[in-house]
């Protein structure tokens, strides 16, 4: 059995899904591990352009299995919804061919309302949360008040373990944000419209892994946001709620035991960042504008403008050994083409020192970027399949962030296309 897995290595969306939609053909088994919906990958391959939220970016391949792992946050309306979505774009979604861990917890009718009355009562201290109800689910997760995939199957056991725990939540909504409590009825609902209908795909997936392994499959494991967003190595507390990292990818899928062969880590040409939270190498203005509408960068769940700014080598070498990447993916390359210069951040200020080293977050706001200018090609790349076709200029971009971050360069993306890629 071989194994791999794909992640972020800055804030997310560093196009992760595209990579993952490329390589997983390889492989027999596709699964996201952590995090919920509150992320989007978007993938564009032949059945068309795809937003995808909790669906593994695997569905795509006939031939691979879909698996939602323990570890991540399953809504199980969105989900239902999103099945819905890709089923009528044409993809097949069966209990042979996808599934979901019945151990994984699910994301309650309250979460989502928890997290927008906790941002309305934050105001303009907000996390700048997705509204999907994650960090109220990873608490309550914790804290073990949430139920499992798995007891869907018993329904009279399923209300008599959540109705404590909705009366419980309830004291929150209303006595702290004097807000509407959840009735049983609506639970009632909530149970017939989405959580039956995950019943066909729910199974315990630690045997599935368990032959996986007998049977020699290779598995593919899809992560979700980047390091930086990481809950314990990430920009706290502007981080997600989960870990993004790779070294979670075995517990979060149901193969706790396992050593990963493979680390891809997936990083863009230059940086970006949704939400909240300190962002060295911002670029504000026209500046910004200029390359926002380049890149697109417009939120796949939100579409909220995307922060925008230099590569940030600081940052990104950091990224780079927390997942322990073994080899990277250099995304939207093509976007760069129309700068006549280049800056890319390789140190930081802060206070009176210049340093290399990712700061502790408290000290992050306070650091200021210290860039260089490499030069630009000018010149659309979009087309380029091989390293030595792509301009002078645009290799020694690659060979140079390269060097700075301490790893190979395996990938090149240059488009959103499938093919629309460079390997090294
Ligand atoms: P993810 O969450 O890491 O999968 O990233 P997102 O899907 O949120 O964001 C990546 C965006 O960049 C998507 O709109 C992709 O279609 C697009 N994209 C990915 N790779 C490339 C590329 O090489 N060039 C261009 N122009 N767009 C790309």
């Amino acid at each position: 059995m071989s194994n791999c897995a794909i992640v972020g290595i800055n804030w997310g969306d560093e196009g992760k899904g595209r990579m993952v939609d490329l390589i997983c053909a390889d492989y027999d088994v596709v699964v996201r591990y952590q995090g919920g919906g509150n992320a989007g990958h978007t993938v564009i391959n032949e059945y068309g352009k795809f937003a995808l939220h909790l669906l593994p970016s695997g569905i795509f391949h006939k031939d691979v299995v879909s698996v939602i792992g323990n570890g991540v946050a399953v809504d199980p309306e969105n989900l239902i919804k999103e099945i819905e979505y890709v089923r009528e774009k044409g993809i097949k979604l069966t209990p042979d061919n996808f599934k979901v861990s019945s151990r994984a917890s699910l994301l309650l009718p309250w979460h989502k309302e928890l997290d927008c009355l906790e941002e309305q009562r934050l105001a303009d201290k907000k996390y700048g949360s997705t509204k999907q109800g994650i960090a109220p689910f990873y608490s309550d997760k914790y804290q073990k008040k949430t139920v499992l995939a798995g007891e869907i199957l018993d329904e009279k056991a399923f209300f008599e373990h959540l109705i404590p725990i909705m009366e419980w939540k309830n004291l929150t909504l209303e006595k702290v944000y004097g807000a509407e409590p959840t009735t049983v009825e609506q639970l009632k609902q909530w149970y017939n419209d989405y959580c039956l209908k995950l019943l066909p795909y729910i199974g315990d997936l630690e045997y599935f892994f368990d032959n996986a392994k007998d049977f020699d499959k290779d598995v593919l494991f899809e992560a979700q946001l980047g390091a930086l967003r990481d809950i314990d190595f990430g920009i706290h507390p502007y981080t997600t709620s989960s870990s993004t990292i790779a070294a979670y990818a075995p517990i979060g899928a149901g193969l706790p035991s396992l050593k990963l062969d493979k680390i891809i880590g997936v990083v863009k040409a230059y940086s970006t960042c949704v939400g909240e939270g300190p962002f060295t190498s911002e670029w504000f203005g026209e500046e910004a504008e200029k390359l926002r509408e380049a890149g697109g960068e417009f939120g796949a769940k939100t579409g909220r403008p995307r922060r925008v700014g230099a590569f940030d080598v600081v940052a990104t070498r950091y990224g780079v050994r927390m997942q322990g990447a073994t080899e990277i993916a250099l995304t939207k390359m093509d976007v760069l083409s129309y700068m006549d210069e280049i800056p890319v951040c390789t140190k930081y200020k802060v206070g009176d020192r210049i340093t290399e080293k990712f700061p502790f977050p408290s000290l992050l706001p306070q650091a200021q970027p210290i860039t260089e200018n490499l030069p630009g090609w000018k010149t659309d790349i979009s087309g380029v399949r091989r390293f030595e076709d792509l301009p002078k200029e645009a290799q020694d971009y690659v060979l140079y962030i390269e060097k700075q971050i301490g790893c190979f360069i395996k990938y090149i993306s240059v488009g959103p296309e499938r093919e629309s890629i460079i390997i090294r």
